[in-house]
């Protein structure tokens, strides 16, 4: 075979091995994390967090309440149960039982207030928490069909390597030292058809000399212009 065209094979293979890599890669890279859903998830515990603090918060303003509803009723009792006639000691009673209603109302008010807050983050939990699972199971189908594909590419990388392993073992070293250096310097292209004398590599007419020595086959032949190996067909 054309020595050049051994080359070319190599070439398209190299380029298929390395566009596989790259999609294993992303692949790799997508079934590595979930951002949205980590993002989603630390939302639901923080919300879980801030209801169960609520709900302590409503607990203990209860109970405060409770204890003050009987302080009130004692002072009340005792301004009201006649025992009490020194009209002195019976204004600052009535003061007290004065204060201490202000309180409760105010408790009262903060009361409604948080239970209202928690009944607005319990419905927005119960929401995000349905999201979370739909998101969950989207993910895991997501998932699954990740690890198929990346399976595929797989099985496709070990065929594709098993041929160019066969294939380099019918590429002169010399013809491989060529390929591999102009590869380093030039990218990964750098066998290229020369169509009529024209390299189709830098698009420049060659003499038609190195044209019909590319023809010939039995050696390599590199376009003058751009240095890539020419390959007619
Ligand atoms: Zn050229």
């Amino acid at each position: 075979m054309n020595r050049a065209a051994l080359l070319f094979q190599l070439q398209n293979i190299e380029a298929e091995i390395g566009e596989k890599e790259g999609q294993i890669a992303k692949l790799n890279q997508l079934l590595d994390s979930n951002e949205a859903l980590n993002a989603l998830k630390t939302k639901v515990q923080s919300l879980k967090a801030r209801c169960e603090e609520d709900r302590i918060t409503i607990r203990d303003l209860e109970l405060s309440l409770k204890s003050l509803e009987e302080k009130l009723k004692e002072a009340k009792n005792k301004l009201y149960g006649g025992h009490v006639r020194n009209p002195k000691e019976l204004m600052s009673l009535e003061k007290e039982v004065q204060a201490m209603e202000g309180t409760r109302s105010r408790m009262e008010e903060r009361l409604l207030e948080l239970m209202e807050q928690l009944e607005k983050e319990s419905e927005e939990l119960k929401a995000l928490e349905s999201e979370l699972a739909e998101k969950e199971k989207a993910w895991q189908q997501e998932k699954a069909l990740a690890f198929k594909e990346k399976e595929e590419l797989e099985k496709a990388l070990e065929r594709l390597n098993r041929e160019r392993e066969a294939l380099l073992a019918t590429i002169p070293a010399e013809d491989l030292n060529v390929y591999r250096q102009l590869r380093s310097r030039k990218g990964p292209r750098v066998v290229v058809q020369l169509k009529g004398l024209i390299c189709q590599g830098c698009g420049i007419t060659t003499p038609t000399i190195i044209a019909q020595e590319a023809r010939s086959g039995d050696k390599l032949v590199l376009c003058p212009s751009c240095g890539r190996i020419l390959l007619t067909m």
